[in-house]
């Protein structure tokens, strides 16, 4: 099969490089952020334009060969990466183009989150986004996107106003609400099913200052706190929003204010003097400063999974679970996240776009994070474990880009029955025989495809 793979390559004549297992590159190129998926694939073609992409998808298709795309190489099961097939990179198209007159912004399909706030945010423009700055924008916003800015302007799908693709047979299409808007609704939750993005065009926002507050609570404290802050962030505009993160030794809470500076004290303090922090501080901080704060946290290759589902709200049943499962971590980086959804996410309706779970309060994770593959098991059992456990039964539906699994039901699950079904035609139109089959994989409608 590599053999084919490599002729169909050398066929090709590629003007970018090709990397294969004997190269000096070979191993640093290999690498995605996760270092659990550690794989050996048969070539990577690290494309710098669209006539890269288009002959790579044309060779692994003559091939019949495995395709991992990549765009920041943050998927948490390793979706971008694969053993024996091939790796086609795009960390060369990150390229961002801002329009100031248009309020618009074109992204490359390879961009990081950076990349594009380096280019935006100091214009005074956002395009909401997550909260790490290494994470690629194509996978993210594939999926849907949520971070610091999603309740005030939405998912970051949200702001997607149309996408260049280069779809299973090869062609270029460019889709939007006017053109293929089946394919504009899929692409808008569905994940990278239906073709490679070597370009995103997002609406910007105005965007003024930031307050920012973080506060550490002790272990003992945890619950008490966590019922504290869930009833003050219930009562906030969406301007505010606020994060969760509890450890073995307490709770971490971060809260951004985006709205009128003078406000910015009376939405905030109150989470650190009611809840009974610890520690905590209160200050402007520069977006760009936010986008990074956690950055190393989450370095790459060091160990992960995640596992995570929606909330109404926070439980008390939840909360006494969260206490629980992180008291019996196997690491002291096992974690479990949660950022503040509604606002205006809720503002569009749930059937507008493939992505799942408008109507929730929250995003929870079970995060897990080692060093030692000894611990593999024993982490891997807790973030299954402890997601089993914050599960809210009253909450259909997932978000594809958290979880650390991938497999035939996974995405089904996701989706839900409906959705799904709409999803497995459109990819039965753009993808018969599945060639892009490395994410949380929609099967082809009708057809016998893997
Ligand atoms: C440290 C970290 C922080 C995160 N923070 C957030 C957050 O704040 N908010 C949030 O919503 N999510 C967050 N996520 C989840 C994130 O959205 C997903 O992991 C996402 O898939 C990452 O995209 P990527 O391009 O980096 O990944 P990749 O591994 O490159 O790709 C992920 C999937 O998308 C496909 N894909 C990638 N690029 C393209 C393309 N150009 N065209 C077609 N398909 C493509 C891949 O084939 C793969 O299936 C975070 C993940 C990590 C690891």
């Amino acid at each position: 099969m590599s053999d084919l793979l490599l002729r169909e390559l050398s066929v090709a004549a590629f003007d970018c490089p090709v990397i294969t297992s004997g190269h000096e590159d070979y191993d640093r190129y290999r690498k995605v952020w996760n270092g659990v998926a550690d794989r050996r694939p048969a070539a990577i073609v690290r494309a710098r334009g669209l006539e890269d992409v288009r002959k790579a998808v044309v060779a692994a298709a003559r091939a019949r060969t495995l395709l991992a795309v990549r765009g920041g190489g943050h998927s948490l099961p390793g979706l971008s990466t694969c053993d024996d097939g091939l790796v086609l990179d795009l960390a060369q198209l990150n390229d961002v183009v801002v329009d100031q007159e248009a309020q618009t912004v074109e992204v490359g399909g390879g961009a990081l989150l950076r990349d594009l706030d380096q280019a935006t945010i100091p214009l005074g423009y956002v395009v909401p986004a997550g909260v790490i700055s290494h994470t690629g924008v194509a996978g993210l916003t594939l999926g849907g996107g949520m971070g610091w800015a999603s309740r005030k302007y939405g998912l970051t799908i949200d702001s997607l106003l149309g996408a260049e693709l280069v779809t299973a047979d090869g062609n270029r299409i460019w889709t939007s609400r006017t053109s293929d808007p089946e394919l504009f609704w899929g692409i808008r939750g569905g994940g990278g099913n239906f073709g490679v993005v070597t370009r995103f065009k997002f609406r910007m926002h105005p965007f003024g200052s930031i307050v920012a507050g973080q506060w550490n609570y002790e272990f003992g404290r945890t619950a008490q706190a966590l019922r504290t802050l869930r009833d003050l962030a219930r009562e906030r505009p969406r301007d505010f929003t606020v994060t969760l993160t509890a450890t073995a030794s307490g709770l971490g809470v971060a809260a951004v204010w985006l709205g009128d500076e003078r406000l910015a004290d009376a939405m905030l303090s109150p989470l650190g003097e009611l809840a009974g922090a610890g520690t905590g501080t209160i200050g402007p901080m520069p977006y760009l400063k936010l986008q990074s704060r956690n950055d190393e946290h989450f370095a790459s290759s060091r160990r992960y999974y995640a596992k995570g589902g929606f909330w109404r709200d926070i439980g008390d049943e939840a909360i006494a679970h969260i206490v629980d499962v992180v008291a019996r971590a196997p690491t002291p980086d096992c974690e479990i996240f949660a950022v503040q959804l509604g606002g205006a996410v809720c503002d569009i309706s749930d059937a507008a776009t493939a992505y799942t779970g408008r109507n929730a309060g929250y995003y929870w994770l079970s995060e897990p994070v080692w060093d030692d593959p000894a611990d593999d098991e024993a982490c891997l059992a807790w973030g299954r474990a402890a997601a089993r456990s914050l599960s809210d039964p009253s909450m259909e539906g997932n978000y594809v880009n958290e979880l650390g699994d991938a497999g035939a039901d996974v995405a089904r699950e996701a989706y839900g029955t409906e959705k799904y079904q709409r999803l497995a035609r459109l990819k039965a139109r753009l993808d018969p025989d599945n060639l892009f089959r490395l994410n949380q994989n929609i099967k082809p409608a009708g057809t016998a495809a893997v």
